[in-house]
C-alpha cells in the first residue's frame, strides 16, 4: 500500500523566480497548496500556485500578506524564504544604501518572514518548517565579490540557527540550504556567456547548480523525512566548498 503525505500549505518568497519557482513547482507537483510571496507577479504561474504580491523587506506589508494566507487558508506548514538580492559592490563602492538594501530583503526580510509564518504555525498547533536559502557565499565569499551579500548570507545562517533554538519549542523546524552557483535570472542577467562556462569549469561536479537541484534539497527539508533536522544547513554546490579552489 502506498501512503501519501498529507496535502501541506507552503509559502515561497521570492517564488516568482530562479531556486523559489522551482520549489512551488515541486511542491504543487506534490500536491501541496503553495502560495507565491514575491514583489513581482511570476513570469511563467504554476498551476495550484496562489501569488500575493509584498516586498518582504517592509513589515506592514508582510503582516498583511500572512494575514491573507490565514484567511485564505486558515494554516500554514513550510515556509521557504527564497527571496534575495545582490549589490555587486565591494567594500570601496559600497554605501549605507546599497548596504541597507541587501540587508533588508536577504536579512530583515527573512527574520519577518519567518516570525510570521511561525504565529501561524504556532495557532496551527502541529508544529512546522521553514527552510532559509543562505548561500555557500555565507560561509565563504561572494564570487561577484559583493560585501553586503557575503555578510547578508552569512545573517541567514546565524539566524537559522537562534530561530531554530527557539521555535523548537512548537516544533517548528528551521534549517538552511546553500545553493553554489546556480543557472537562475539573478546570474544571467549579470554574467556573460564565457563567465557561465568559466564558472563551470570550477564546480567539481562539472556544472551549474540547477534550480530544481536546490529545490529538491528544499523538498527535502520540509518534509517530515526531515523530522529531525534542525538549524543545519545543506550545501547544494556540486562540490564547490570542498575543491578549495583545485579544478580537475
Ligand atoms: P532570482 O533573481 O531568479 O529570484 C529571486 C526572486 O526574489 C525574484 O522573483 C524576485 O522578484 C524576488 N525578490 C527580490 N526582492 C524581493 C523583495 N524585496 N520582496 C519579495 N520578493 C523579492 O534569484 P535566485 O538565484 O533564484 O535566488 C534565490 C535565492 O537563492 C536568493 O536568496 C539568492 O541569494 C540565493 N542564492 C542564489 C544563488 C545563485 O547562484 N543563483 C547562489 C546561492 C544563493
Amino acid at each position: 500500500m502506498q501512503i501519501h503525505p498529507r496535502s501541506k500549505v507552503h509559502a515561497v518568497t521570492g517564488g516568482g523566480s530562479g531556486i523559489g519557482a522551482a520549489t512551488v513547482a515541486l511542491l504543487a507537483q506534490a500536491g501541496h497548496t503553495v502560495v507565491v510571496l514575491d514583489r513581482a507577479e511570476p513570469a511563467q504561474p504554476v498551476a495550484g500556485a496562489t501569488f500575493i504580491e509584498v516586498d518582504v523587506s517592509d513589515e506592514d506589508a508582510v503582516v498583511g500578506a500572512f494575514a491573507q494566507i490565514r484567511q485564505q487558508h486558515g494554516r500554514l506548514d513550510g515556509l521557504v524564504n527564497s527571496a534575495g538580492i545582490e549589490s555587486r559592490r565591494l567594500v570601496r563602492g559600497m554605501d549605507a544604501a546599497a548596504w541597507q538594501r541587501v540587508m533588508g530583503v536577504n536579512v530583515t526580510g527573512t527574520m519577518l518572514c519567518t516570525r510570521e509564518a511561525a504565529a501561524l504555525m504556532r495557532e496551527g498547533g502541529e508544529g512546522g518548517a521553514v527552510v532559509n536559502v543562505a548561500s555557500i557565499a555565507g560561509k565563504r565569499m561572494s564570487y561577484s565579490g559583493d560585501a553586503a551579500y557575503t555578510a547578508s548570507k552569512a545573517a541567514v545562517l546565524g539566524f537559522t540557527r537562534h530561530a531554530a533554538f527557539e521555535l523548537a519549542a512548537d516544533r517548528i523546524r528551521v534549517n538552511a540550504v546553500c545553493p553554489g552557483p546556480t543557472l537562475t535570472p539573478m546570474i544571467t542577467r549579470n554574467l556573460s556567456a564565457e563567465s557561465i562556462e568559466a564558472v563551470a569549469a570550477v564546480v567539481p561536479l562539472g556544472q551549474w547548480v540547477k534550480p530544481e537541484d536546490v529545490g529538491h534539497a528544499i523538498v527535502f527539508l520540509l518534509g517530515d523525512g526531515a523530522a529531525m533536522c534542525t538549524g543545519t544547513s545543506l550545501d547544494v554546490d556540486g562540490g564547490v566548498l570542498i575543491s578549495n579552489g583545485a579544478s580537475h
